[in-house]
């Protein structure tokens, strides 16, 4: 059973990384292939901008509804 802050909106991968168990590598290729997450560009990184992934109290749902936590 997960518990998360019901007043918080949006997930960073490394929060959902930690409540779900699935590995950070996973967890993009999932988002990708089941149009999770939304794409955020944040800037700041060097020698341009970083992308980063949010997902939604949805997309947590539907993350720890189908899939297990990595086993690697
Ligand atoms: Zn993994």
């Amino acid at each position: 059973m997960i518990t998360i802050k019901s007043t918080q909106k949006t997930f960073t991968e490394d929060e959902i990384s930690r409540l779900t168990g699935i590995c950070a590598e996973h967890l993009r290729s999932v988002a990708q292939s089941k149009h999770l997450g939304s794409i955020v560009r944040a800037a700041g990184a060097v020698g341009g901008q970083a992308e980063r992934l949010l997902f939604t109290h949805t997309d947590l749902s539907v993350l720890t509804a189908l899939f297990s936590p990595c086993e690697h």
